[in-house]
């Protein structure tokens, strides 16, 4: 896979990128007791190893975020370790994302962080953006970030919509929506997750939803006609509703595609032959291929680069994202 030389990520997850021995080193020195001795004994816990459930996905992030969450350091290492990690597998571009509100450790009713202390998710973003600017110097590449809202906590979308317009020269490059799918039918002017949408549409700031992932077309419809987005996260489902797929490939809208990912919360079938991913290339589609959480799924780049090889794409068909960087 070394011939790919020049390659680039749009869908990757700052906080599904730990390594797993920073995870162990930073409960050491934060005096965090964690139930494993060593990186074998992480992955046991960590790794989703066959096919499961978005929500097995998305609960693992428990076990290891409280470690990294509300400290300074141990944030800028992730940030810092993610430029390198990238590059060590021959990746000149990625927009990596991440929920500044997840790592911060102001809140009153905190998601992750053990302690209440003063590192807010302004803090986050500030630390994570030195983080990736060293890094990319440093290792000789380009690492952008997506800043995160949450399905279940429409109550930050706002201040993220905020926070991507402050941090904009700073390597922001847009706005997600991440989480579990995230429920249609909910009316605009009652939906701050959408309101904040616009608010980042109206001031220039790129649009990227996951839907249709594991949920229905629906969500794909919302993401496209309530929240501006311009790119999905997985967006599996969309060839689910004929009329949709069809204005999206038209219109040329961009999936990002995490082929282990889509398998491992069995968002998809395990038979390849039906993967979206082949009507999309069939089709025209705009697509990237991209990992989404490594330390979840325990793969990289190169992983879901075979994932496509078995499905019978060709390198060019592989290497296709970088039409659609958000830059
Ligand atoms: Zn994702």
């Amino acid at each position: 896979m070394d011939k790919f030389e020049y390659k680039v990520e749009l869908h990757v997850h700052l906080d599904g990128s730990v390594r797993p021995q920073t995870v162990l080193d930073i409960a050491k020195s934060r005096g965090i007791h964690m139930p494993h001795e060593n990186i074998e004994e992480f992955k046991r816990d960590v790794v989703v190893d066959k096919p499961s459930t978005l929500e097995a996905l998305l609960k693992c992030f428990r076990i290891f975020m409280p470690v990294i969450a509300g400290c300074k350091d141990a944030i800028y290492r992730v940030a810092y370790e993610f430029c390198e990690d990238s590059a060590k597998h021959n990746i000149k571009y990625v927009e990596t994302r991440y929920c500044p509100h997840l790592l911060a450790n102001t809140a009153e009713k905190r998601e992750y962080a053990i302690e209440r202390g003063n590192i807010s998710p302004r803090d986050v973003v500030d630390i994570v953006c030195n983080a990736l600017e060293k890094g990319s110097k440093d290792f000789n590449i380009t690492v952008k970030s997506i800043l995160c809202g949450m399905t279940h906590r429409p109550e930050w979308s706002m201040e993220i919509a905020e926070l991507c317009k402050e941090f904009k020269s700073r390597g922001v490059v847009a706005i997600d929506l991440a989480g579990d799918d995230f429920e249609p039918g909910v009316e605009p002017d009652e939906c701050l997750h959408k309101q904040a949408f616009k608010v980042a549409y109206d001031a220039g700031i790129h649009r990227t939803v996951h839907a249709g992932e594991n949920g229905p077309a629906e969500g794909v419809k919302e993401a496209l006609e309530h929240m501006y987005a311009e790119r999905i996260g997985h967006g599996y489902h969309v060839v689910d509703d004929e009329n949709l797929y069809q204005k999206c490939l038209k219109d040329q809208v961009h999936f990002e595609v995490c082929p282990c990912s889509s398998i491992k919360t069995s968002s998809v079938s395990t038979d390849l032959s039906k993967h979206p991913l082949l009507r999309f290339v069939n089709d025209g589609a705009n697509y990237s291929i991209n990992t989404d959480d490594p330390v979840v799924l325990d793969n990289n780049i190169d992983d879901d680069y075979s994932k496509c090889k078995e499905m019978g794409l060709t390198d060019e068909q592989i290497i296709i994202g970088w039409y659609f960087i958000f830059l």
